[in-house]
């Protein structure tokens, strides 16, 4: 596990640029990107298939644990930890 003290909780869309940064423990901050193009990729449990869905993304965890939900083609970790800095 990660001991490094969180400084900053950020994901960067990947589509539009907004960087979403989760300020405390709990704080779930998502984001559903319609400047990005359907993607199909949902799955849909009464279709039985893949749909096609804006890509969502989310952090969470503040500044005690890093929490991302999405796919990496969509979000850039932001993330900066103490004592090193993460492009
Ligand atoms: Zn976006």
């Amino acid at each position: 596990m990660l001991s490094d003290k969180i400084i900053h909780n950020k994901i960067k869309c990947r589509h539009c640029g907004l960087i979403m940064e989760s300020e405390f423990r709990h704080d779930f901050v998502a984001h559903q990107c319609t400047k990005a193009g359907l993607i199909s990729r949902r799955y849909d449990n009464d279709a039985g298939e893949y749909v096609p869905a804006y890509p969502y993304i989310a952090v969470d965890g503040g500044k005690d644990y890093v929490r991302v939900v999405g796919h990496y083609d969509d979000y850039e970790m932001l993330t900066e930890y103490e004592g090193t800095t993460h492009v």
